[in-house]
């Protein structure tokens, strides 16, 4: 049994066998077989090998004129340990013995060597970890061929172990069977974990080398809560977790009764609660965990698993879609937030040195108008179904604005022309993610309806920490000071400026910021669906006047820590259950 700890991504527990990926969802199936298959496994074993040396000689031949001797060292390298007796007799005695299917013996011993060579000193010899994996790849795919499966077409309930998933691989996970996820990169407010939360998939990131310990069909507990990953895990220590994890189920049961009374501090004022949603059929289940509206949705994701363009029918349907579900209510659509770490099939292979402050988001929309127009239209037209209100995203400066909303009035009056009917009052709002918007939010709060911030971001820009990284995950938190005084900036601004303002990013799903929050004046909340129930239980549990106490200490602090420490305790004294 081996435990690792993470950062704790989405929450929930999870109890079942691994399911290893690698970037092409690369699968290592099911450990144990009948001992009476185990002369076919070993035979499969010695046929793979052979293969994968005679598929190597080949190429190795074929790049005789190429003349690079760092090339030829790795061809012989591998070819050594495909020509090993040593290893592959470790490999035979393991199906043997343990009656483990040959992919799994593989997998396993050759990751026990990487992982040996990855804690050496000497550079030259870590290094090699990368061309064991290489070795292990090679052997797998002559040992899978046409076998090897693919994550979209599951029958069994798995948690996945991958280095890293695209926000694209995870929104595509079918959530039946895929139980829980853990990588070895990523932070919390990595796209991947919030899409995670969204799906209420339990997940922890930031593992660093745990694709080095596990092997696929190894059991593996994932503790969402508390950021923990246990790989097979003993007897008992699985009894303790299906213990604890029905434990939760029932906690989160009896916040879902809370779903039916209104967000409603102690002393009378009412909080907003809207969920963020990447999905149309997610609308749902912000219905069902008592939301009031979709504060957020993240329509790039009608982009991320599809080889062609959404046209204007498939953005119109989408949106009509939510639109059912909340007619009455308000639902803001953020227009696309293409780039960084979410691209379209076409642009996915197209480099950027820096991705996050590269052709992102409203930029890539004002540099593709045609792509942008025709969200645009869609958005207009499905005005006319509900309380449609227009977002745009990760604005830094007036002219983008002006520039989006000139583009928003052009798509207006072709309509116009077509009398096709929309909401000529429709909301246009802009997201505050930027610190350049939270300095400028008076100038910017004269052209927009609204503000959502958008905490994810703006905590990455302000400290300089990117969200996704876990080597500096521990410098990035939104109750940074510096973080606190932009938001603390947008908000009087927008209510000098009598303009609504809302939180979106995942600060508002943490319980122990909400006091925080309310105490700096928010009012409107949007957050995962999954965890309204919770917020809502800590909004019923204060009073704003304890909150406005809580902000007024808050701000005058200096450093995070003693921040975090103070809010934690502050919100344990209102509600001790949520800890
Ligand atoms: C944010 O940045 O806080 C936000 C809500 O947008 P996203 O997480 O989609 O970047
Ligand atoms: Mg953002």
């Amino acid at each position: 049994m081996e435990i690792k700890k993470g950062i704790a991504a989405s929450p929930g527990i999870s109890i079942a066998r691994s399911l290893v990926i690698d970037s092409e969802d690369y699968r290592i199936p099911q450990r144990s077989i009948n001992p009476s298959q185990r002369m076919t496994e070993i035979q499969r074993l010695k046929n793979a090998f052979k293969d994968a040396a005679a598929e190597l000689t080949s190429l190795e031949k074929n790049s005789r004129n190429i003349d690079q001797s760092k090339i030829k060292d790795i061809f012989a390298v591998h070819l050594r340990f495909l020509r090993d007796k040593d290893l592959q007799k470790k490999i035979t005695d393991l199906v043997h013995d343990e009656s483990v299917t040959a992919e799994y013996a593989v997998s396993s011993t050759l990751r026990d060597i990487a992982a040996h060579f990855t804690r050496v000193k000497d550079t030259y010899i870590s290094e090699r970890a990368a061309d064991i994996y290489d070795i292990e790849k090679r052997i797998l795919r002559h040992l899978l061929g046409r076998k090897r499966e693919d994550v979209e077409h599951l029958t069994e309930e798995v948690v996945i172990v991958a280095r890293e998933l695209s926000p694209t691989q995870t929104a595509g996970f079918n959530k039946k069977f895929v139980r829980g996820l853990a990588t070895d990169t990523g932070g919390r407010t990595s796209h991947t974990a919030i899409v995670a939360r969204s799906l209420g998939i339990p997940a922890v990131v930031a593992l660093e080398d745990l694709t080095e310990i596990v092997s696929g069909g190894d059991t593996v507990i994932i503790d969402g809560n508390r950021g923990l990953v246990i790989v097979n895990p003993d007897e008992q220590t699985i009894q303790q977790y299906e213990e604890y994890s029905r434990g939760f189920a029932e906690l989160e049961h009896k916040l879902d009764a809370i779903k039916e009374k209104p967000a409603i501090t102690r002393d009378g004022v009412k909080i907003t609660l809207l969920g963020n949603i990447e999905f149309p059929d997610e609308a749902e289940l912000v219905l069902q965990k008592g939301g009031e509206g979709i504060g957020l949705y993240r329509t790039e994701f009608l982009y991320l698993n599809r080889k062609d363009e959404p046209s204007e029918e498939d953005h119109y349907q989408a949106y009509a879609e939510t639109l059912r579900v909340f007619r009455q209510q308000p639902v803001i659509i953020r227009t696309m937030d293409l780039g960084a770490d979410k691209y379209t099939q076409s642009r996915r292979f197209v480099p950027e040195p820096n991705p996050f402050l590269g052709l992102r988001s409203i930029r890539f929309c004002l540099q593709n108008l045609t792509l942008f127009k025709t969200q645009l239209r869609a958005i207009l037209r499905a005005s006319v179904l509900g309380q449609v209100k227009i977002m745009f995203p990760l604005i830094t400066n007036i002219q983008e604005l002006m520039q989006a909303k000139l583009i928003l009035h052009d798509v207006m009056e072709d309509l116009d022309d077509e009398s096709i009917g929309y909401n000529k009052d429709i909301q246009v709002g802009i997201m505050i993610e930027t610190p350049s918007a939270a300095l400028t939010a008076s100038t910017l709060a004269r052209d927009a309806d609204f503000f959502s911030i958008g905490t994810n971001d703006l905590t990455q820009y302000t400290l300089a920490v990117d969200r996704g990284n876990e080597l500096v995950s521990t410098l990035y938190s939104s109750v940074d000071p510096a973080v606190l005084r932009l938001i603390r900036t947008v908000i009087q601004d927008a209510y000098k400026a009598k303009i609504d303002i809302s939180i979106c990013g995942e600060m508002a799903s943490e319980p122990e910021y909400i006091m925080l929050l309310l105490g700096m004046g928010v009012r409107e909340i949007s957050l995962a669906p999954p965890m309204i129930p919770e917020i809502k239980q800590v909004i019923r549990s204060v009073t704003i006047e304890n909150c406005n106490k809580v902000a007024r200490k808050v701000l005058g602090m200096n450093s995070e820590r003693q921040i975090s420490t103070f809010l934690r305790g502050a919100t344990r004294k209102v509600l001790p259950e949520a800890f």
